[in-house]
């Protein structure tokens, strides 16, 4: 066995030193292929030049059409020396190769974000044909220049309606592609391939050395870039089929659903395939997808935006050509976190069908409802009026939708609708037991929270944390956790989303029955009086809870999916007491430490995520509250992820560059005092202050959120820390 492996590091030394020999000469070559414009220049000329391009050698891989021109040329000899009924043949097959060479030509021009672009006439691809590959790669090429949330919209909504109008059969693969997911992300499939076995990938298919590709890569700070630049030194008999968006998506798919013994090797087999037939910036995307990130600064909420665009824009199911090429542009509000469900249904019965098809099911997870943050039992009363409103304990734990299905199989969901069912197998084992026999099928919602059997009473959440995550053994389980339930979304083939809390509520208690420190009610009190809620706020806090959530009961009391609601106001003792509340904050930078913290980060740059600009704010520097072992954990963590330059979607001022920039992958936790107008940074600039944005004044590190993502992170303009800092006045005493 040991000796194979010799045998091929040698083999692939030998070919790397024949190649090493070639690559300076290529060196000049590989200039050409920089820049699209030229490339094309240059594979027109090489048409042109007739027999001259026998001679040239069959070198760059990301642009193989020229081993088609050599076969071509090879078989036209072929086809002069034929009788005459087999030239009209080879005329043909002349023109179907020299097509090809257009449509690549065509292809690398394509430009979506072009002013007014007609979806049919502006694609690079004909009526049934598949869509281009390259022509997904020219769209993520156009967003990653752009860095306006609307103009990306537009650029990815024509894309889309051109798919929706010409190879409406692609619109899927071409949506998860844009997501970079494989499919719904309750199913689990992950692409994140590790970043050797893509560097070997890279190097075997474009014949360089493994060491050069490392160090390029840690140069340029994505491989990505490095995969679009590179070349293969290696011949071509045939030159490979150009690659399709559907193509590549099942190639990716195949990737990920990988199992066995030789799983790694053949991973690289499969991407090698890809690689060979890359043209253009089809590598950089595609390196990007296998390493699980696009980079393009393109969040789903923007892709769901642009798909209802393009859809109504241009309507699907029309004769071609089609009648209709620009409709007035409209929305969908989908609670079906499903493409899979989604668009066969939006190309078949039409946007405004889409809520009659796409209904809530059990086994499948909702994006669930959030709340406002509000700074006192005053502002409550203020914001709900008249309406009639219960505080639940808010309690801190995890969430967990649980799920009975129509055929009694049970599955937990995260907030970020990932399937915890392995993690809770205790929770999964005792629902039969708390619920009453006329449930069949159900949702509900509730909190998770660690409970210690002994003392009777809720545990803190680092408490919870230390649970292992997956396929849990019931037996072995040590952090016990008691379920606390306070919504009920579906019961018995009915959504109950549109219906009132009151409603919603009264058949949760209904349907369920509590067991001490196992399944238990949010504990409630429906009352309008200041007094008892503050009494009722001391008394959650005093319970180990964090405080209150408010909700309204009758009035505008639907349970709203995926919504940061306003019928569900948050009441935390911090805001209260003023003594500083935690946000979420995503890291972006790090400084370089000094002194004890010499060789590690001494200090990071957070930054909060700003929806409506899909920008990540600077909003303080961080240096206190890290234990040893916690900078020691981020410094190994985040120097893989270090950028060569900022994100063009990272709004910072140059008074607070870090040393390191840092790819927003982590949300932190973290503790302020307080917070404050600064001209340094940004976030929610323009909302509080035209030219100052708010800053974390004491900020202190608590922990890590791994169940949010960096778009997650606190937000700038809706959240606490716009809400904060108007109820806490502190514009008056900024400096
Ligand atoms: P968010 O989820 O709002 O972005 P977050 O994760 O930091 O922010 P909080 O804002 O502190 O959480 O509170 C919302 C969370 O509180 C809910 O997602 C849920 O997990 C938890 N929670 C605890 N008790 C309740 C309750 N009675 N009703 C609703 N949610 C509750």
């Amino acid at each position: 066995m040991k000796e194979k492996v010799k045998n091929k590091v040698k083999q692939e030394k030998k070919i790397n030193v024949e190649n090493g020999k070639k690559e300076k000469k290529e060196d000049n070559k590989e200039k050409e292929h920089s820049s699209p414009e030229r490339a094309v220049k240059k594979e027109k000329n090489t048409e042109e030049e007739g027999g001259s391009a026998k001679k040239k050698p069959i070198s760059s891989f990301f642009a193989p059409r020229k081993a088609a021109v050599k076969l071509e040329k090879e078989e036209r000899n072929e086809g002069e020396k034929k009788k005459d009924g087999e030239i009209s043949d080879a005329a043909e097959q002349k023109e179907k190769k020299s097509e090809k060479g257009v449509d690549s030509a065509v292809q690398s021009q394509y430009d979506p974000s072009r002013a007014h672009y007609h979806p049919v006439d502006h694609a690079c691809w004909r009526k049934g044909q598949k869509v281009p590959y390259l022509a997904v790669a020219r769209t993520f090429e156009k967003i990653e220049e752009d860095s306006g949330r609307l103009k990306n919209i537009e650029t990815l909504s024509n894309f889309l309606r051109s798919v929706i109008l010409l190879s409406p059969d692609d619109l899927l693969c071409c949506v998860y592609l844009c997501l970079n997911q494989l499919g719904p992300a309750y199913q689990g499939l992950e692409l994140g391939i590790g970043e050797t076995v893509l560097m070997k990938a890279v190097a075997q298919a474009t014949g360089r050395q493994l060491d050069k590709i490392k160090a390029e890569a840690q140069e340029k700070g994505d491989l990505g870039l490095v995969a679009e630049s590179s070349r293969s030194n290696q011949r071509m008999m045939f030159a490979p089929a150009n690659l399709t968006a559907g193509g590549v998506f099942n190639k990716l798919k195949e990737i990920a659903n990988m199992s066995g013994n030789s799983v790694s090797t053949n991973k690289i087999d499969i991407i090698k395939g890809l690689f060979v037939a890359c043209r253009f910036s089809e590598a950089r995307y595609i390196v990007r997808s296998l390493a699980g990130k696009l980079r393009i600064g393109l969040a789903e909420q923007s892709v769901l935006t642009a798909l209802s665009q393009a859809v109504c824009l241009s309507p699907p199911g029309q004769e071609f050509p089609p009648a209709v090429l620009n409709a007035g542009k409209g929305m969908m509000c989908v609670s079906m976190p499903n493409y899979d469900a989604i668009i066969p249904v939006l190309m078949k019965e039409g946007i405004d069908e889409l809520p009659n098809h796409c209904k809530l099911t059990p086994g499948v997870p909702l994006r669930p409802m959030l709340a406002h943050p509000t700074k006192g039992v005053g502002e409550v009363m203020k914001r709900f009026d008249e309406a009639a409103f219960t505080c639940e304990y808010k309690y801190d734990g995890e969430r967990a939708q649980i799920h009975i299905l129509e055929n009694g199989e049970l599955r937990i969901f995260s907030r970020n609708q990932e399937d915890n069912t392995s993690k809770y197998p205790d929770i999964i084992s005792r629902i039969p037991q708390v619920k009453k026999e006329n449930v069949r099928s159900c949702v509900l919602d509730s909190e998770a929270v660690a409970w210690d059997r002994e003392k009777k009473q809720i545990q803190a959440f680092q408490v919870l944390t230390t649970r292992k995550r997956k396929d849990v053994d019931a037996s072995e389980i040590k952090v016990q956790v008691c379920v606390y339930a306070f919504d009920l979304l579906y019961l018995n083939g009915a959504s109950l989303v549109r219906e009132p809390l009151s409603k919603r509520r009264a058949l949760l208690r209904e349907s369920f029955e509590e067991k001490e420190g196992e399944f238990v009610f949010a504990r409630s009190l429906d009352s309008d009086n200041t007094e008892s809620i503050a009494e009722f706020l001391e008394q959650s806090v005093r319970d180990s809870c964090e405080g209150l959530m408010v909700k309204t009961l009758e009035k505008h009391a639907t349970y709203e999916i995926a919504k940061r609601s306003h019928n569900w106001l948050k009441l935390k003792k911090d805001y209260l007491e003023g003594v500083g509340d935690t946000v979420d904050l995503c890291v972006i930078g790090a400084y370089l430490g000094k002194g004890k913290r010499a060789g590690s980060y001494g200090g990071f740059l957070l930054a909060c995520y700003d929806e409506e600009n899909e920008e990540f704010q600077s909003v303080c520097k961080i240096g206190t509250g890290f234990k040893d072992e916690d900078l020691e954990q981020h410094y190994n963590f985040l120097k893989e992820h270090i950028l060569p330059k900022p994100r063009p979607y990272y709004r910072v001022d140059q008074s607070a560059e870090p040393d390191v920039w840092l790819e927003a992958v982590q949300v932190w936790e973290v503790k302020c005092a307080d917070l404050s107008l600064s001209p340094v940074y940004k976030a929610a600039m323009g909302l509080v202050d035209p030219e100052k944005g708010i800053s974390l004044r004491f900020p202190r590190y608590l922990r890590i959120r791994d169940d949010k993502k960096p778009e997650d992170a606190t937000t700038g303009s809706q959240d606490r820390v716009c809400v904060m800092l108007t109820y806490q006045q502190t514009v008056s005493n900024t400096p």
